[in-house]
């Protein structure tokens, strides 16, 4: 390389290593070695996954669609085939669906599209935090509004800070991680006065009151984002989807990114999953069963206070550092996600609703550390 190019290079380099990155949890294997546990022993509680679908009917789907699939061939029959399921499934138009791998894509794609540098885009505080992380890719600026005291929206924070400036505005309801669904009224209300586009991101919304997926025609601004990790159980193979109007549905899909996005295989155990709908329908019913019951055992335990929950998983206050807390479950191999400060409560985790057995598990560590 020449001289002058290399410097360049290493002046990127630099540039994009100081770049914030989005940082991964630890690794079963990681703390299976660290702790000296059998990996099969960890329990995983930190990534909302859903292991309520059976692995052995995903893997019986899966056989079925590697005998139906011809991957020698490009996948626009699959694409089409699995945005009629999505169209039946939510009473929408085809037009309306727009794919991806995993919603985290689509949220890049948007912001791709929509902010430019020196834009701003708004969303709450505490949330999920790929938004802030795609704003900053763009060179936006990001405007976090923290939620009420009982995790709701501050609409009145919100709309004073809604200028000709603000692209974006990014709302996750049923919201990660505090696990409650904003009310339909303020949303409605707040997509009425937001001068951009908002986005809501529905990840959870099988497990929620209610949808906004029937709004698209009512707004030109909403975009609601939907994904197959947590209901249906497909977080390994990233799939996730948009619901908007025509317009901006073929905006999304035309414009970002190339040509062909997701795999044959990849759409078509979504499709799959979409024609055995019963199958996510009983997952996501017993998930609501030990869900209720997992808040309230963690309510029986002095010195935890959880809260309600309208997603797959559980965020809890307790009146230990949440730092010991962690670390001690951890060296049990149990993991779950940290988080500290939470607006005004100070040590706060997060648990995916495992299977009874995990539950049980994480429990009893608890129990003990609060004895
Ligand atoms: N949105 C929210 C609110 C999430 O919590 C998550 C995953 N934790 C995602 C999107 C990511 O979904 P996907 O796997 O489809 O990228």
């Amino acid at each position: 390389m020449k001289a002058e190019c290399k410097k360049w290079l290493e002046k990127k380099l630099e540039e994009l290593q100081a770049r914030e990155s989005y940082s991964l949890e630890k690794t079963n294997e990681s703390i299976a070695k660290q702790y000296k546990i059998a990996p099969a022993k960890i329990v995983k509680l930190n990534y909302n996954e859903n292991l309520f679908m059976p692995k052995e009917k995903l893997a019986s789907l899966m056989r079925e669609v590697a005998e139906e699939c011809d991957l020698r061939i490009y996948p626009q029959e699959e694409e089409s085939k699995l945005k009629e399921k999505i169209s039946d499934y939510l009473k929408i138009p085809k037009d309306y669906v727009v794919v991806g791998n995993g919603s985290d894509e689509l949220i890049d794609r948007i912001g791709r599209l929509f902010l430019e540098k020196g834009d701003k885009a708004i969303s709450v505080t505490p949330t999920f935090p790929v938004f802030r992380y795609c704003i900053k890719h763009q060179d936006a600026e990001c405007i976090a509004v923290p939620l009420l005291k009982n995790f709701g929206l501050d609409v009145t924070q919100l709309l004073h800070n809604f200028t000709s400036e603000t692209k974006l505005l990014y709302l996750c309801s049923p919201n990660n991680p505090t696990a409650n669904q904003f009310t339909m009224n303020e949303v409605e209300n707040l997509i009425e006065e937001f001068p951009g586009i908002v986005i809501v991101d529905e990840a959870y919304a099988e497990y929620a009151d209610y949808s906004m997926v029937s709004h698209v025609d009512k707004y030109e601004n909403l975009i609601i984002l939907r994904t197959f990790s947590k209901a249906f159980g497909l977080a390994g193979l990233r799939l996730g989807y948009a619901v908007t109007n025509a317009t901006l549905a073929k905006v999304l899909a035309e414009k970002t990114p190339l040509p062909f996005p997701v795999s044959t295989f990849t759409l078509s155990m979504g499709r799959k999953l979409l024609e055995n709908f019963a199958v996510v329908e009983k997952a996501v019913k017993e998930l609501k069963v030990e869900r209720g019951t997992l808040i309230k055992k963690l309510n029986e335990i002095s010195g935890i206070g959880a809260f309600d929950s309208k997603t797959n998983f559980v965020l809890f206050n307790t009146d230990k550092s949440y730092e010991d807390v962690y670390q001690n479950l951890l060296r049990q191999g149990i993991l779950v996600k940290k988080f500290g400060k939470i607006l005004h409560l100070d040590n706060c985790l997060r648990t995916t609703v495992g299977l009874p057995k995990m539950n049980a598990k994480l429990l009893e560590a608890l129990k003990e550390i609060f004895r």
